[in-house]
C-alpha cells in the first residue's frame, strides 16, 4: 500500500473515531435535556461510527498494514437544543462525505483498486447518513418549537436499534 494511502486511511480512522466521540457527546447532552429518544438515536450513531473505524482497521490489517492511532480532538459538550445538534450532524456528515470522496480520488490516482472497492461501501453509506440527518433536521424544524411535537418525535427516535455495519457481519 502506498504511503499516501496509508496516511489518508489512518486520518480517516481518526475522523471516524472523532465522529463517534461527537455523537456520544450529543447523546449525553440530549440525555441531560431529557430527550431520551434523541439520546438513544445519537448513542446508535456513536456505535455505528466505531464500526466505520473498525472497517478501515480490518481493511488495513488485511492488507498487512499496521494502523497508527492518533489523538482524538475534543468535541463540544453542549448544544442549545435538538435543532443545533441536528444542524451540526448534517454539517459534519457533509464534511465526512467530502473526505471519503477525496480518498476515492487518491486511491484512483495511485491505482489502488482494492482500496477503491473498500471505499464504495462508505460512498453509499454517506448518501444514507446525509439523507437521514437531513430528514431528521427537517422534522425538528417543522416542529417549530412545539413541545408536544418534539416529544412525539423523541418517542419515535427511541425505537432506533443498533445494527452492526454490513462489512463487519
Ligand atoms: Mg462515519
Amino acid at each position: 500500500m502506498k504511503a499516501e494511502i496509508r496516511k489518508a486511511l489512518n486520518d480517516q480512522i481518526n475522523a471516524e473515531l472523532w465522529s463517534a466521540y461527537l455523537y456520544l457527546s450529543m447523546s449525553l447532552d440530549a440525555e441531560a435535556k431529557t430527550l431520551k429518544g434523541l439520546a438513544k438515536w445519537f448513542f446508535v450513531q456513536w456505535l455505528e461510527e466505531q464500526d466505520h473505524a473498525r472497517i478501515f482497521q480490518n481493511y488495513m490489517n488485511d492488507r498487512g498494514v499496521k494502523v497508527e492511532l492518533q489523538p482524538i480532538a475534543s468535541v463540544p459538550s453542549e448544544w442549545a437544543g435538538p435543532l443545533e445538534m441536528l444542524r451540526d450532524t448534517l454539517e459534519h456528515e457533509k464534511e465526512v462525505t467530502a473526505m471519503i470522496h477525496d480518498l476515492v480520488k487518491l486511491a484512483f490516482e495511485h491505482g489502488d483498486p482494492a482500496t477503491l472497492s473498500r471505499l464504495q461501501w462508505f460512498v453509499d453509506e454517506q448518501v444514507e447518513e446525509e439523507s437521514t440527518a437531513g430528514d431528521l433536521l427537517q422534522l425538528f424544524e417543522n416542529a417549530g418549537g412545539d413541545y408536544s411535537v418534539i416529544l412525539r418525535l423523541d418517542r419515535e427516535l427511541s425505537e432506533r436499534e443498533y445494527k452492526r455495519a454490513e462489512p463487519l457481519e
